[in-house]
């Protein structure tokens, strides 16, 4: 669903904002801090079209700042090359595990289609794994400790409920906006993977009327429609000169009319995705981060008026659309959720991992 790496100032792949402005803190944020309390981690890691992150989380989603480490993945990547940046942060952040901590286990989330019961990831940006059982390669690192796999929109949704904007809400989609569109779907308390693992990839679900190729093969998917690098393309092909997210949030600002086009199309794609997903499972909140959503100040309001657009029905306008409530630790905390918070995930995919 995405390549983001957290530091690259390019707003189409990266997941937090950086259009060259400051975006004001959003609720609950969450930092990461050198010390804590606890002494029983999980090792989360997190794998995407840039680079695999790694760090140790403790029972209070707390990042421990000194074991997080990354290395480089990439669409050029050879197999063995990506194997070899999972080894080695592995290797750096286990190496970090304070004096006398215990590892509880080890929760990866990965850029998908994954398979939960086989253990392998086949991320659409990194063509060099197919069905590659990147669940056998951490094993293999740490013996004798359990890991568990799950996709990187599941894992946003895990940690937004428990850390972040959607804490003690039962029926829940969490969402990023970026160079893919992901996402997970959390209802009555429970996370909605599925037999697969790929439950809630909302990136896939279809916007009426479009007709736009998307990378899945279909046509007319809200990530076709709506992520930072198509709404990129689309605003180009309409005459707009720019090339990047960032010229794109600055366009909008001052006023141009087809960069205000293209911001619209994206949220009015991302708003009828969620009623659509509304209607079907009564949601009552969606956050959504993502770089790309801090294109505009307004974007997350262009997408709840999209959804009132879309649809009359009052059980589907009462969905509350609000911005992330996490970091760009996120993807970490969620990966770690899979160890600390087992109870939320299915019992079919808790069976294999
Ligand atoms: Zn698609």
């Amino acid at each position: 669903m995405r390549t983001c790496a957290a530091n690259t100032p390019n707003l189409n792949t990266t997941r937090t904002g950086v259009c060259g402005r400051s975006t004001p803190p959003a609720p609950n944020k969450v930092d990461a801090v050198t010390t804590t309390t606890s002494n029983r981690y999980a090792l989360a890691i997190d794998i995407g079209g840039t680079k695999v992150e790694a760090a140790l989380v403790d029972p209070n989603g707390v990042v421990l700042a000194t074991s997080r480490f990354r290395a480089p993945t990439g669409r050029a990547s050879s197999s063995e090359q990506l194997a070899e940046s999972v080894r080695t942060v592995v290797r750096q952040s286990t190496a970090a595990l304070p004096e006398g901590a215990e590892l509880l286990g080890v929760g990866i989330g990965s850029a998908g289609p994954i398979s939960v019961s086989r253990g392998e990831v086949s991320p659409l940006n990194l063509p060099a794994w197919r069905d590659y059982g990147v669940r056998a390669l951490v094993e293999a690192e740490l013996p004798g400790t359990s890991v568990a796999l799950r996709g990187d929109g599941n894992c946003i949704a895990l940690a937004e409920h428990w850390i972040g904007a959607a804490q003690g809400v039962k029926y829940f989609m969490g969402m990023v906006v970026s160079t893919g569109v992901g996402g997970g779907l959390i209802l009555d308390n429970q996370l909605i993977d599925g037999p697969t693992g790929n439950g809630g990839h909302f990136g896939h679900v279809e916007v009426g009327g479009e007709t736009v190729v998307c990378g899945c093969g279909g046509t007319g998917c809200v990530e076709a429609v709506a992520s930072g690098p198509k709404t990129v393309e689309w605003a180009r092909a309409q005459g707009w000169t720019g090339s990047t997210g960032e010229e794109l949030a600055a366009d909008y600002a001052a006023g141009n009319d087809i960069a205000i086009s293209a911001v619209r199309r994206s949220a009015r794609a991302v708003g009828h995705g969620i009623a659509s997903a509304t209607a079907l499972v009564d949601l009552e909140l969606v956050a959504i981060g993502g770089g790309f959503s801090h294109v505009a100040a307004d974007y997350i309001d262009l997408v709840a008026e999209a959804i009132t657009d879309r649809a009359p029905f009052p059980f589907i306008t009462k969905v509350r659309v609000v911005a992330s409530g996490l970091s760009s630790d996120g993807p970490l905390i969620g990966a770690a959720a899979l160890v600390h918070h087992p109870e939320r995930l299915s019992t079919s995919a808790l069976s294999s991992s």
